[in-house]
């Protein structure tokens, strides 16, 4: 939806009178978990149809009023990006590719027939809210102030078609490390009678539709003793997409020798950008790397033969979870040792020292803020 009446986009800054003290946020954030606070800020951004992108602010952070007939709450046009803002090993402050989440965003927009907030926009609203909240930015390894940016329709009426008009915002709030007591694998269900996306459909999306289609499969995951739901394709529930709201990796092989391989993008797995990333960094690493089709056989077989090594999952939030071991309708079984592999390790740490900038940032991921 292109606007080609859009102004130029500026922010008005509208600092908080009355942001927490000192001693608050740093008593919220000894242990903040994730998703549980959030910093004294926010940006919203509004569009309406002819008038395109304007009323962009930095504001305090403070509940919004929903008429009960928002086009949200009914036909659920929203979307999201989830990134992360790291404190750095000599203090200052940096965010991951956000441009790559940005112009996810924007797809993810087209997709749910909503309008594209330009990609240097996002950036700027993300480069004011971390420059803002930089004292909310946690100074301990693997915690960072995870970001928030979002989209929904602001349109009051119950007719179904694109709102016209939309809330853009960013939100902000302290992640702790999330294995704080040391990278511990996961156990996934295979699950065989739920899908999460079909082709056609809004899998490669990051909308909130998606989410709450998955809960009651992870629902079942976790009545089946899992921690975790594993998303095979739609047509024949037979190839492994994700894993919840991860990507996944197979190792083959094993040392220098290992061959890195994940599911190729279909249309219906959502393009990570850690699964872009770990692809890049693995082939530095001098791996080879594959993106093909994985079936659940393949994974089942290569567990018992021992040819395939190691499984992991990778996404913003968690970086890179090990999968120790599936249940299915067809059996169980145990991934590798059942322990977080080498491979599934060195690329974590790699990431990790990348992201902290404790290792040199070769390919220009890091964004400095501050
Ligand atoms: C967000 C998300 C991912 C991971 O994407 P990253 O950009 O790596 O954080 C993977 N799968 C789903 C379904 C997601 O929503």
């Amino acid at each position: 939806m292109s606007t080609p009446t859009q102004a130029p986009i500026t922010f008005d800054l509208k600092p908080s009178a009355h942001p927490l003290s000192t001693a608050e946020r740093e008593a919220r954030l000894v242990n903040p978990g994730f998703g549980r606070i959030f910093t004294d800020h926010m940006v919203t951004i509004r569009w309406t149809e002819g008038r395109g992108w304007h009323d962009a602010q930095l504001q305090p952070y403070a509940p919004i009023e929903i008429d009960p007939a928002n086009m949200t709450l009914h036909y659920g046009q929203a979307i999201f990006e989830g990134l992360k803002a790291y404190r750095q090993t000599d203090g200052s402050i940096a965010t991951f590719r956000p441009e790559a989440n940005a112009e996810r965003f924007q797809a993810s927009a087209r997709r749910l027939a909503m309008p594209e907030l330009p990609v240097e926009t996002f950036v700027e609203a993300v480069e004011l809210l971390v420059q803002q909240e930089q004292n909310w930015v946690p100074n301990e390894p693997e915690q960072s102030l995870y970001l928030r940016p979002f989209m929904f329709a602001t349109e009051v009426g119950l007719g179904v078609r694109p709102s016209n008009s939309y809330l853009f915002m960013l939100i902000a709030s302290p992640a702790g490390a999330y294995f704080p007591g040391g990278v511990k694998p996961v156990s996934v269900w295979l699950s065989e009678d739920y899908v999460r996306a079909a082709p056609g459909g809004t899998g490669a999306a990051k909308c909130a539709g998606n989410y709450a289609a998955s809960l009651v499969a992870q629902a079942e995951a976790a009545a089946k003793g899992c921690d975790q739901v594993v998303w095979l394709d739609a047509a024949e529930h037979r190839w492994v997409e994700e894993m919840g709201g991860m990507n996944l990796y197979f190792v083959f092989g094993e040392g220098k020798d290992a061959k890195i391989v994940t599911p190729a993008l279909s249309g219906a797995l959502l393009p990570g950008i850690t699964r872009a990333s770990l692809l890049q960094l693995a082939s530095d690493l001098g791996y080879a790397v594959e993106e093909r089709k994985i079936s659940t056989e393949e994974w089942k077989q290569g567990n018992a033969d021992g040819t395939l090594t190691e499984v992991f999952a990778c996404g913003t939030a968690a970086v890179i979870t090990p999968v120790g071991s599936v249940k299915s309708q067809g059996g169980d079984w145990t991934v590798g040792a059942g322990e977080p592999g080498p491979v599934t390790m060195e690329l974590r740490r790699a990431l990790l020292a990348i992201q902290g900038g404790q290792a040199p940032d070769t390919h220009g991921w890091l964004h400095k803020i501050v």
